[in-house]
């Protein structure tokens, strides 16, 4: 099994979105699946790119839209493993209002954000993830807004599956989404990925300086929801690891009643030229 292509990245060299890349690559042969059993949506931003340097299906969607495409597929089609990609701006920003939504509904996808802090794509502005007093063209006296803080978020959101890793880290990031595609239900894994060329800031060195691996605190506990939302507080969301993982409770598909048992992609629909001209009518 090979995930990988023969398309290659134009990332700027350092960029962290390669080790994300890598990662899934890894992960996806790991846990056993084929080319074709993967499809991997993106939406726009540097790390839109990714969907098509993985030898995978691959759909680049529209800003901030790669959750409502990776939510059709895996309805659609229930036999493929779908990942959602994307950027800080891209999921945090623009496309929040479906992170939360995708988040509560626990459809049974995995979805990997690359923050970065900065908008790089469109050459480096502040991001919804930028620090407070962060300086760039679009904020030349320092950002006054708070930052997001997505894994908050999600916890409060009803997530069942919280994780965040640092792009220099292959061998847990690896684990994290091989542990993300098997979760049963929506899992969210946002990943520290460097922007080497617009943000001077919070570079690799910061990172290494700044993070907290949950492995070194002791008792911590991935399915205390209560100690992971302490934790993170504490922490100032630095941390990274398995956050939070809650097995018990049903993916939004385990709870759909009536729904087929033939997914839609391989149903035979019996639309015939008639059928399909009654449909469009009703859209015109
Ligand atoms: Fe990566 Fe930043 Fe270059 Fe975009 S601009 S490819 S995020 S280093």
């Amino acid at each position: 099994k090979d995930f990988r292509n023969n398309v290659k990245p134009n990332w700027c060299p350092g960029c962290g979105d390669f080790s994300v890349q890598a990662a899934i690559q890894r992960a996806a042969a790991n846990v056993g699946l084929e080319p074709e059993q993967l499809a991997v949506v993106s939406g726009i931003g540097c790390s839109g790119r990714i969907s098509g340097y993985i030898n995978s299906y691959g759909f680049h969607g529209i800003h901030g839209r790669s959750l409502p495409i990776a939510q059709g597929v895996k309805m659609a089609n229930r036999d493929l493993t779908v990942i959602a990609s994307g950027g800080d701006g891209d999921g945090f920003a623009i496309g929040m209002g479906h992170t939360i939504h995708a988040i509560r509904r626990n459809v049974d996808i995995t979805y990997i954000v690359m923050d970065n802090q900065i908008y790089g794509l469109t050459k480096g502005q502040t991001s919804p993830r930028s620090a407070t007093g962060f300086k760039t063209k679009s904020t030349p006296g320092g950002s006054v807004e708070q930052p997001i803080s997505p894994m908050e978020m999600a916890l409060t959101a009803g997530a069942t599956f919280v994780a965040q890793s640092f792009s220099t880290d292959l061998k847990d990031l690896t684990a994290l989404i091989e542990a993300g595609i098997k979760h049963k239900g929506f899992s969210l894994i946002n990943v520290f990925s460097p922007c080497v060329t617009y943000n001077k800031v919070n570079t690799y060195d910061w990172f290494k300086e700044n993070l907290t691996k949950l492995a070194d605190i002791e008792d911590y506990d991935s399915s205390n929801r209560e100690q992971a939302m302490q934790t993170l507080m504490k922490h100032n969301g630095l941390v990274t690891g398995l956050i939070y993982q809650n097995t018990e409770r049903p993916s939004y598909q385990e709870l759909l009643n009536g729904y087929s048992e033939t997914p839609l992609a391989t149903s035979d629909l019996q639309l015939d030229e008639a059928h399909f001209e009654k449909l469009v009518a009703e859209f015109m």
